[in-house]
């Protein structure tokens, strides 16, 4: 068994439900002490945080990943229960077995063999763990980026182990996101019976023409890094389930993943006007999930090709698509921040999984962006 596949399987063991890291910082720890890091925790709110580093020359590359998982789902339809890391017919089952305990099996085990292979490397290492990524994120990565801010610690590379790829490991990795809002709009009408609608408001009536015409809105063309900005509909509630009765208010909720060229300050303001010109003037709320960010693609990126390359014969497509994720955060205190991880195609499923060989090609890829990137003298 590699030692990446074994430590993926005793990480996975750790049953680490957003935002609990039961112990998975532990177990990263312990290895990351015996090869000399020094270890802060920033843990808070319930969550736990980790700052490691080793060394304090620049440049500094750091790795960025999180312990938490989503939860399971029912847990008689997994193939193997979702917290036991059987590995089956080559590949490795498991609730975090892509998304992302094997990304960071892949570089714990990565850094032992290049600090084994080059003890007098130049720069230094970290690691920004948390275990607060796929809940609101609040209080994980943004609190030890504050902390680094507020002592004035930068990073040069921020390598973000998240599972990037698509349908082969190598063919994708990501030099920014889009970012996320939401709103629910809330529409008051007055409720009556269908066939005396004088005597009534019907929100849905009033809300059909302006929905029409957000959804139909073009918001941006995109650039050479985003796409367009989207938006989607989620929730359109509205009704007493009775088919005599006009309902008395209707709830609107919908969603934009946008690009850098529709901030969100301006989706709100041109979004509340379309509904003002239509005379609607509802309750809104609005939630933003992160700003979009961007990160010029340069040595990391150049680097991570040139290993994809050897690796996986694989040139990646570089892209901005997919949810958000803490690469917004570390943005603002590093110089170039990419993510490059495993296969994201079975990742919140039942069934997640990840195929053994693609473990140890991941964890190769890593060793090698370290050996090129702090090539000692
Ligand atoms: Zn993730």
């Amino acid at each position: 068994m590699s030692a990446t596949l074994e430590l993926a399987r005793e990480l996975i063991r750790h049953p680490s439900l957003t935002p609990h890291d039961t112990g998975c910082l532990d177990v990263i720890s312990r290895r990351l002490a015996t090869l000399g890091f020094t270890l802060e925790r920033f843990d808070h709110a319930g969550v736990s945080n980790l700052w490691a580093r080793k060394g304090s020359a620049a440049p500094l590359l750091c790795f960025a990943g999180h312990t938490d998982v989503v939860p399971t789902g029912p847990e008689e339809r997994w193939r193997h229960p979702p917290f036991a890391a059987m590995v089956d017919d080559g590949k490795l089952y498991g609730r975090g077995a892509a998304d992302m305990k094997g990304g960071i099996a892949a570089f714990v085990v990565a850094l032992e063999d290049f600090l084994a292979a080059s003890p007098k490397h130049a720069g230094s290492i970290a690691l920004l763990l948390t275990s607060d990524e796929e809940g609101p994120a609040e209080h994980g990565t943004l609190r030890v980026v504050d902390a680094l801010l507020a002592r004035g610690e930068r990073i040069t590379w921020c390598l973000v182990g998240e599972p990037s790829s698509g349908a082969r490991l190598g063919d994708t990795l990501r030099h920014g996101r889009r970012g996320s809002l939401s709103a629910t709009l809330t529409v008051h009408g007055v409720q009556g019976h269908v066939a005396y609608p004088d005597l009534a408001d019907n929100p849905v009536h009033r809300l059909a023409p302006a929905l029409a015409e957000l959804i139909a809105t073009r918001w941006d063309d995109g650039d050479d890094d985003f796409p367009a900005t989207g938006l989607q509909v989620s929730n359109l509630n509205a009704g007493t389930g009775a088919g005599n009765v006009i309902p008395g208010h209707a709830t609107l909720r919908f969603n934009f993943r946008h690009g850098p060229a529709s901030p969100a300050a301006t989706l709100i303001r041109q979004s509340e006007a379309l509904f003002a010109r239509h005379d609607i003037h509802g309750h809104w709320q609005w939630r933003s999930g992160g700003e979009p960010f961007v990160s010029r693609p340069d040595a990391l990126a150049r680097a991570l090709q040139a290993a994809i390359a050897a690796e996986t014969g694989l040139r990646p497509a570089h892209s901005t698509g997919g949810g958000t994720s803490d690469g917004r955060f570390i943005k603002r205190i590093a110089g170039e921040v990419i993510e490059f991880g495993l296969r994201n195609d079975s990742i919140h499923q039942i069934d997640e999984c990840v195929a053994l060989a693609d473990l140890d090609a991941l964890s190769a890829i890593y060793r090698r962006t370290l050996a090129t990137l702090l090539a000692g003298k």
